[in-house]
């Protein structure tokens, strides 16, 4: 049988490489994150360099079991029984072993690209087809360099389908996906700004994507998009749609709302045929188009596919992390469930040190052309490799397979309303809950249950932009610099543990907070990364050593209390930051203090500095680069005295974000990373896409009126239009931050992508808006600030600076986070 074994000796001849074999094992999962290991014994890994060297993490997966590697060069630390590949690259040798695999299948591939709406479209058509086939796609949105092979490597003999999706980001990146995917029928969904700064101009990005399907015998496309490029389609059989030109094989000329469904008719073969789309919004209504044309093309008769499209149901590709009853937090993923995304899913639930307990409710599998046993049994030992400490089944297959899970505490319900109905004996308490299921089983109900009620005004993070953030900074570093992230105020206002706790896992070096109680909230939620105080008061000390926490030591004063306090205590060489006041004149010693600070910590057993560090007053500011560098030389001066009289090396940090792009030669040991994170940086070039804003307010309009002109609007009768007009209620205040500041038109929210301007004064928990020129109904969503709308434009309208919108949002205002 046809399937995804090798022996390792094979591997080596596949991918054309050296190193000495010792035992030949067999190998079925590819590995690329050693904090990501699953079927160990099974499992090669691939040392892939990316900001951090591949090669730190062999040790890691050697620990975790892993015996089967390709790497670049093999490394010092002896790993008895281990086989190392040799190559060149080790991201090549991904690729090529995957285009080997993918090539011994016959299946028929479709492969998807497009500037948006791959993820969607690729998930729509497996909704479509999986009645008639069994499909492999990539799981999530597994479409990058790294992710495709990955996704690939699942072809079994099985399958009779493949789905894949491709993202691109540059140049010269398409073919090698190309080769690994294969596809035969290609489709290419919306083509629109993203990336563009990866190419030259649209022209070059087109170009790079239609080389996907250089090998299809068929192409899905939108006939507008491509009218330009008509000469550089590699496909001889097309089959395009439009809703503009007629000439297209469908081509839609009439649509409209028919209630909260989407209604199209179109022209196909000489004949009227119609589609009813069950969403409204613009997005799905084009991905819902390029489904049906690709159905049409691949032969479907047009009534089978209305049927089958009119059954659609929403994709989410993202995890949601709130606030849930009974101090638990909820992680809702009750979109989908098979076993690739329940792979994924269980990595972030494993992520979560915030309660004592992790808890999985899940749903039967459906479709995953495994048979029962070996894929209940996968999952069991998915559940047990992740370390899920209770266990929730619901449906009738895995209550019938409940003896394949040997965790103590499993419970098993036949449906989703009988689990209800005895939710309470599952006493659920201070624990993280992963909710994942299949559509069918409406597990949005558990959650509905499960989780606090927001109410409407809700800040949703996400935390793939944090992470992308931290990984542009961590770019731009030399290697072993290391990053400090700064955590104080709520992470500047985006929460605490959740923040942290994806920190700790993208391995930041230090985090650091303002006052002792955060410090404290942050071991009590499971947070172990060493954690500096910038303002610890001499009433917490207690707290401060029982939860490890580092003190900065900013004067003479804090430094005496300290030191009589580890002695009275008996701490030895406890870790402390001396902070040097090079400008800012906020906390710190200067210049003329040093040397007899220095008298006063050498030999100094209680202590041991750990850091010494300044803050620049304006790293941002050209007009201010002076003063910058005298910053920089005073540092300097201090650190070196200091070092030479207590004797050893202590690491040096004055950079925060703006520093950090703009001063590299002030990198030192660390740098301090703030604002940045949270996705501002004045240094960096807007529209760029480097650096993500992670926060979206949104809130909700409660009420819309007609007023006419000159009437008065709200307190003090401020407000008022110049013309007969609408005007919509939304319910946030400057109660939850939104400062009075904006009112009588100085801030403007975003509805339905329209600028609408305050009216009147900001009340405690209401605004105003003049919503004359949109159409607006009540419940409509409301955004305050999000990519578009950002919280640097907020901050210019009333004066201030971003840091000051951030913090300033209230903790009334939810946090909802997401990951995909
Ligand atoms: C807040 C803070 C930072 C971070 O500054 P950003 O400008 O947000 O990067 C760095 N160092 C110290 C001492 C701070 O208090």
């Amino acid at each position: 049988m046809l399937s995804n074994h090798y022996f390792i000796r094979e591997v080596q001849q596949i991918i054309n490489a050296g190193g000495v074999i010792e035992t030949d094992d067999n190998i079925s999962v590819l590995l690329t994150d050693s904090r990501r290991i699953t079927n160990a014994s099974e499992g090669l890994f691939f040392a892939l360099s990316g900001r951090r060297n591949g090669h730190e993490f062999v040790a890691e997966a050697y620990a975790a079991g892993v015996r089967n590697f390709v790497v670049t060069h093999q490394t010092k630390i002896k790993m008895p029984g281990a086989n190392f590949l040799l190559v060149d690259n080790v991201l090549d040798a991904l690729q090529k072993l995957a285009a080997y695999h993918r090539n011994r299948f016959n299946l028929e591939v479709i492969g998807i690209t497009g500037s948006n709406g791959k993820t969607i479209v690729k998930e729509w058509l497996y909704q479509l087809l999986i009645s008639d086939k069994t499909i492999v796609r990539n799981p999530k949105s597994y479409n990058s360099q790294i992710g495709v092979p990955l996704s690939v490597w699942q072809i079994t003999d099985k399958d009779d389908l493949g789905i894949f999706e491709a993202g691109i980001s540059t140049v010269n990146e398409m073919e090698r996906l190309e080769t690994i995917i294969k596809p035969s029928i290609g489709v290419l969904t919306h083509i629109g700004p993203a990336h563009d700064e990866g190419f030259k101009d649209r022209k070059e990005k087109v170009l790079e994507k239609l080389k996907l399907f250089t090998h299809c015998k068929l192409l899905i496309h939108n006939y507008d998009q491509l009218i330009d490029y008509k000469k550089h389609i590699p496909v001889k059989d097309r089959f395009s749609w439009s809703r503009r030109f007629n000439q297209a094989d469908l081509y839609v000329f009439a649509e409209t709302v028919i209630s909260r469904n989407y209604y199209l008719r179109a022209k196909y073969q000489g004949k009227e045929i119609e589609c009813l789309i069950p969403f409204m919004d613009e997005a799905s209504i084009e991905n819902a188009i390029v489904c049906w044309a690709t159905m049409l093309a691949m032969g479907y008769s047009p009534v089978e596919v209305d049927k089958r499209i009119e059954r659609l149901s929403p994709v989410s590709m993202r995890l949601e992390l709130k606030n849930g009853i009974n101090d638990c937090s909820v992680i809702d993923d009750s979109y989908n469930s098979d076993v690739q995304s329940l792979e994924i899913a269980l990595n972030f639930l494993n992520q979560q040190n915030q309660h004592p307990t992790r808890t999985l409710i899940l749903s039967d599998i459906y479709q995953s052309g495994l048979e029962q046993e070996v894929l209940y049994r996968q999952v069991a030992d998915m559940i047990k490799s992740r370390k899920v400490n209770k266990f929730i089944g619901v449906g009738e297959a895995l209550s019938a397979h409940k003896d394949l899970f040997t965790l103590e505490k499993k419970y098993f319900y036949p449906d989703t309303t009988v689990l209800l109905q005895h939710l309470n004996e599952l006493n659920l308490d201070n624990e993280t809950i992963l909710i994942k299921g299949a559509r069918s089983f409406e597990f949005e109900r558990i959650s509905s249950a499960l989780s606090l009620k927001a109410h409407e005004t809700v800040m949703e993070i996400s935390l793939n932009a944090l992470l992308n953030n931290l990984n542009f900074y961590k770019s731009k570093l030399k290697p072993g610099v290391r990053i400090m992230a700064m955590v104080k105020a709520f992470s500047y206002g985006s929460g605490t543990f959740e923040v942290a706790n994806m920190l700790q896992y993208n391995k930041v070096d230090y985090l650091a907070v303002a006052y002792i109680d955060e410090g404290v909230a942050l071991r009590q939620t499971g947070i172990t990364l060493p954690v500096m105080v910038l303002n610890p008061e001499l009433s917490a000390f207690d707290k401060l050593i029982e939860f490890k926490l580092e003190p900065e030591i900013f004067s003479f004063n804090l430094l005496d209390e300290f030191v009589k306090y580890a002695q009275s205590h008996h701490l030895n060489n406890y870790p402390v930051h001396l902070k040097i006041d090079t400008g800012m004149h906020r906390l710190g010693f200067e210049e003329q203090d040093i040397d007899m600070l220095c008298d006063l910590i050498e030999e100094n057993r209680y202590i041991k500095v750990q850091s010494v560090f300044s803050h620049l007053v304006a790293s941002d500011a050209p007009e201010h680069d002076d003063f910058t560098r005298k910053q920089i030389r005073r540092f300097e001066k201090a650190f070196t005295k200091i070092e030479k009289a207590i004797g050893y090396k202590v690491i040096k940090h004055i950079s925060n974000t703006g520093g950090i792009i703009r001063w590299p030669s002030a990198h030192f040991d660390m740098v301090r990373l703030g604002i940045g994170l949270y996705g501002i940086d004045g240094s960096v070039p807007k529209g760029s896409g480097v650096l993500q804003p992670i926060a979206t307010l949104k809130t909700s309009v409660s009420q819309v009126r007609k007023v006419v002109a000159n009437d008065t609007i709200g307190y003090n009768r401020n407000g008022k239009l110049t013309h007969n007009g609408k005007i919509a209620t939304v319910r946030i205040g400057y109660a939850d931050g939104y400062l009075r500041a904006f009112g009588n038109g100085v801030g403007k929210m975003l509805i339905k992508g329209k600028l609408v301007p305050t009216v009147g004064n900001i009340s405690m928990d209401m605004t105003m808006l003049d919503v004359s020129n949109v159409d607006v109904r009540e419940g409509d969503d409301v955004i305050v600030f999000n990519d578009q709308l950002t919280i640097e434009e907020l901050a210019r309208e009333i004066g201030t600076i971003p840091y000051e919108i951030l913090t300033n949002i209230s903790q009334r205002v939810k946090r909802v986070y997401f990951y995909e």
